[in-house]
């Protein structure tokens, strides 16, 4: 099996967000929405996501499409780190549509009710029905392709286009526990204020490789 042939498939990036049982604001980057039919959708979020349960609670759930010159911190904020216990959107903006947060810096939102969902190994997937929806700012929709090759993004191990990238084994590098990225040379000489361009996790998180 070559894995490199899902690549091929293209994606947009998303925030899905909701609330949870306290009224707070929860949500993670998502890459894989489907609008199934004209007023149907579905997303797909990892079992450990703290966002998945939460749409299981509240039945409901926001997608904010991401565009090309989104916020810098708005990925690593959502995609690389969990709301469990941190109010993820402390520092982003939101406007609050039907109870749900949305991201102000996307280039539109729709608002969906749970209507059903199934379960894969690691994966639930939410089958929503459109109950609302706008476009807010003038930008290129993001897409995944985008988000690899442009921004250097990578998929979190949550993710279901998550792959292990397999590196040459002779040259020092790490690779960051969080994101996956990879520090080619010797970590250790960087200043302690050093973090990781993708998911701004600092020189801890990374592991020798
Ligand atoms: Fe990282």
């Amino acid at each position: 099996m070559n894995n490199k042939v899902l690549n091929n498939l293209s994606y947009g990036v998303y925030v899905i967000s909701t609330l949870d049982k306290n009224n707070r604001q929860v949500g993670c980057i998502a890459n894989c929405a489907m609008q199934i039919t004209h007023d149907t959708l579905c997303i797909s979020i990892n079992h450990n996501n703290y966002t998945n349960v939460c749409i299981e609670e509240s039945k409901r759930f926001a997608i904010s499409i991401l565009g090309e010159h989104v916020n810098d911190n708005i990925i690593p904020v959502l995609g690389f780190s969990s709301g469990k216990d941190t109010n993820k959107f402390e520092n982003i903006k939101t406007k609050n549509i039907d109870g749900l947060p949305v991201i102000e810096d996307s280039v539109g939102y729709i608002i969906c009710e749970l209507v059903n969902k199934f379960e894969t190994e690691t994966h639930s997937v939410f089958i929503g029905k459109i109950v609302d929806g706008d476009i807010l700012l003038n930008d290129k929709p993001m897409t995944y392709a985008y988000y690899h090759e442009v921004k250097k993004g990578k998929s979190p191990e949550a993710a279901p286009t998550y792959q292990k990238e397999n590196v040459e084994t002779d040259k020092l590098a790490y690779r960051c526990k969080i994101c996956g990225y990879i520090y080619e040379g010797d970590i250790t000489k960087e200043p302690d204020s050093y973090v990781c361009p993708i998911c701004k996790k600092d020189k801890s998180f990374f592991e020798k490789i």
